[in-house]
């Protein structure tokens, strides 16, 4: 149920937290919403310095998503440099539980692209920190009365970030749409 590597939650636990999440939604007339986020150019920062320093990447995203969030609000990662963030208990007002969505939505573009100092390490020891920044393309889907199962609200975040990867990156796409 845990990534090792982040100590969130992992993909089938998130989808099972998930769709009780929708069916509680559903049931009370709330809202709620996916943040999907991925990393913008992540391999080449594995090509340079190798897989290790990549991991402490991702871990530090890891500490900033949940940093940014409230307690009710969940993370998890999604495998490889994708992670999720379910928001619970938004507004019930369609144009207001967007506005919060996107919100967040920025503060977590805003601090995942702050740089990050990365220990480099040499037989075990750090031998240098490279600062290194990245940027983030980030989708949004509100949990909406159409959207039966997590599966499908999943799918549509994931149109959503490909969109903001296309448009240039470092960016938010809301899907509203069917
Ligand atoms: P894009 O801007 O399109 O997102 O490109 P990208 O370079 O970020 O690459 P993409 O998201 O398509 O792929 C993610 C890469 O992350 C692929 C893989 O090499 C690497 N990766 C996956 N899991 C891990 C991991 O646990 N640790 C490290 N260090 N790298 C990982
Ligand atoms: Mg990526």
């Amino acid at each position: 149920i845990t990534d090792p590597m982040t100590g969130l939650h992992n993909r089938r636990y998130f989808e099972k937290l998930m769709e009780q999440e929708v069916a509680l939604a559903v049931r009370h007339h709330e809202t709620g919403s996916i943040i999907l986020v991925d990393i913008d150019g992540f391999k080449p920062l594995n090509d340079r310095y190798g897989h290790e320093v990549g991991d402490l990447l991702l871990i530090e995203v890891a500490q900033r998503l949940t940093g940014c969030v409230r307690e009710v609000d969940t993370v998890a990662r999604f495998g490889g440099d994708e992670f999720v963030v379910m928001l619970s208990d938004l507004d019930i007002d369609k144009t207001a539980s967007i506005g919060q969505a996107g919100n967040i939505a920025e503060k977590i573009r805003a601090i995942l692209a702050e740089p990050y100092a990365l220990a480099i390490r040499k037989d075990g020891k750090v031998s240098t920190t490279v600062e290194h920044s990245c940027t983030s393309s980030i989708g949004v889907r509100l949990f909406v009365a159409h959207d039966v199962s997590a599966e499908e609200i999943i799918k549509r975040a994931d149109l959503a970030m490909y969109q903001a990867k296309r448009e240039g990156r470092n960016s938010i796409r809301f899907c509203d749409g069917e």
